[in-house]
């Protein structure tokens, strides 16, 4: 990815683990929202995107227990000595590097580097496919993270490759949740799920104690917004790329709480996967090869498409 362009090389090097790193053969890595942001320019990144994935350790000098072990990552990697890191803010170290969106290449490869203190492995139980769903389903599992919702009215706006994930990890934590989305298809899914969908002007205003925008546009902040009720917590769930005009002014009339979210934990997303509580099989919507990843990109930005998965080891 450079200058707003993705192209398939063959000429780069096969990551080199630094001292407490691991190489991680990639199975299978997922395109996600963040991607598509990258690519439109939301965070100046050139370089090998990608941070979603499921790989084996090929090698983990120092670390061998590691080798042949078949993990997914956290993506941010902290330099550990920084205030934010000693104050246990490892995701905001202000020197971290992240995984395929700043200073480290990604998981559209053969292979990535990643500290060892990093990875999670995979319970045998789960399948790649499930597996490469950790990381956005451990960004859903931040939002109960940072705001109680138990026995609380929760709106999320937004029921695509995010929204769907959050939905599934609220319907599991004992609050009255209904997720707001534009195409029958998708509420149609939520139904399935046991989850009440209703379309965007169905939205019950002032009604949602905790609203979260899935969505990352203008509208859908402003849908999340009109759905709180006076004092309620809006939560933004997506980067936004460029400036956002919003009408700020009912945020502080109605003393609204604004939270962003972003990376979460690792261990309730795989024990969710594990334990059948999120169901993520039928979300995918196409496996292509890594010679292929600029068409999986196009596919991805398909209105309504839900997860594009590239496969390294099958090209
Ligand atoms: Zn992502
Ligand atoms: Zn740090």
């Amino acid at each position: 990815m450079e200058d707003g362009a993705l192209r398939a090389r063959r000429d780069l090097p096969r990551p080199e683990p630094a001292p407490g790193e691991a190489r991680v053969r990639v199975i299978l890595a997922g395109i996600c929202g963040t991607d598509l942001e990258l690519l439109r320019g939301y965070y100046p990144f050139a370089g090998v995107p990608g941070h979603e994935f499921v790989g084996v350790v090929e090698e983990a000098p120092g670390h061998e227990a590691w080798r042949g072990r078949r993990v997914v990552g956290e993506i941010n990697a902290a330099c550990g000595a920084c205030d934010d890191c000693a104050a246990g803010r490892r995701a905001h170290c202000a020197r971290r590097t992240v995984l395929g969106i700043r200073g480290r290449a990604g998981a559209f490869a053969e292979a990535l580097a990643l500290p060892v203190a990093n990875l999670h492995e995979v319970p045998a139980a789960l399948t790649d496919e499930q597996a490469v769903f950790t990381e956005p389903l451990a960004a859903a599992f931040r939002v109960p993270e940072q705001v109680d919702v138990a026995r609380r009215r929760v709106a999320v706006v937004g029921a695509g490759r995010l929204g769907l994930l959050l939905a599934q990890v609220l319907a599991g934590a004992r609050c009255e949740l209904v997720v707001a989305a534009r195409h029958p298809d998708a509420r149609r899914r939520l139904g399935e799920l046991g989850i009440a969908g209703v379309a965007p002007t169905a939205l019950p205003a002032r009604w949602a104690d905790v609203a979260v925008d899935c969505t990352g546009t203008p509208e859908g902040f402003a849908l999340a917004r009109a759905c709180l009720r006076p004092r309620g917590t809006l939560v933004l769930k997506s980067t936004y790329a460029g400036e956002a005009p919003m009408n700020l002014s009912p945020v502080v009339v109605d003393e609204i709480v604004v939270t962003g979210s972003r990376c979460g934990p690792f261990a309730p997303a795989l024990e969710a996967l594990a334990a059948g509580r999120v169901a993520v099989g039928d979300l995918v919507e196409a496996v292509y090869p890594l010679a292929r990843a600029p068409a999986a990109f196009e596919h991805a930005a398909r209105p309504g498409v839900l997860k594009v998965l590239v496969a390294p080891a099958a090209s």
